[in-house]
């Protein structure tokens, strides 16, 4: 179907997001396991909890346009996922494997992070102000998820290069 309108590919944009973060809330369960560090388990189950309510918002802004949420499936996200899912198999050292694990979801973030900041300059531009507010909440959130993580790799960087 052609798209005309930069208010469609607003929706289209929105429910690539939907999708992503629906294969995130999947994902992150599975890292969490994986991970030693408490303080990443720690990090992925409170985004755990982040993201279930970045999926609220998104309800909220398909419930006001009244649009539909799915429609669409992130063939990003999917693979940034599935290599993290053939991380997750490899055999490692437990902090190397921790490594391994923020550096995967430090993908995913930033990802996220350039599809939040794009529907929210869309949402801008088409004046839909309830989105904007909705959008730059999750984008924030998104932001000092990856800035947890890169201060938990502070750390755990330096014991993986110490690792045996
Ligand atoms: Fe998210
Ligand atoms: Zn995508
Ligand atoms: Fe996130």
């Amino acid at each position: 179907m052609k798209m005309e309108s930069l208010k469609e590919l607003f929706v289209e944009e929105l429910q690539d997001l939907y999708s992503a973060e629906t294969q995130i809330t999947k994902a992150l369960p599975k890292m969490a396991k994986a991970a030693t560090s408490p303080a990443l388990k720690d990090a992925f189950e409170s985004h755990l909890e982040e993201t279930r309510e970045q999926i609220k918002r998104l309800d909220q802004i398909f419930e006001s346009l009244g649009e539909n949420s799915k429609g669409k499936t992130c063939e990003g996200m999917k693979g940034l996922l599935k290599e993290g899912d053939e991380l997750m198999k490899e055999d490692a050292d437990p902090e190397v494997m921790d490594a391994g694990l923020i550096a995967a979801a430090q993908r995913v973030e930033h990802y996220e992070m350039a599809g939040y900041g794009t529907v929210r300059t869309y949402a801008e531009l088409l004046g839909e102000d309830d989105a904007v507010s909705l959008l730059e909440t999750t984008l924030k959130e998104e932001k000092a998820a990856d800035s947890k993580l890169s201060k938990v790799a502070n750390k755990i960087n330096v014991q993986a290069n110490k690792a045996a």
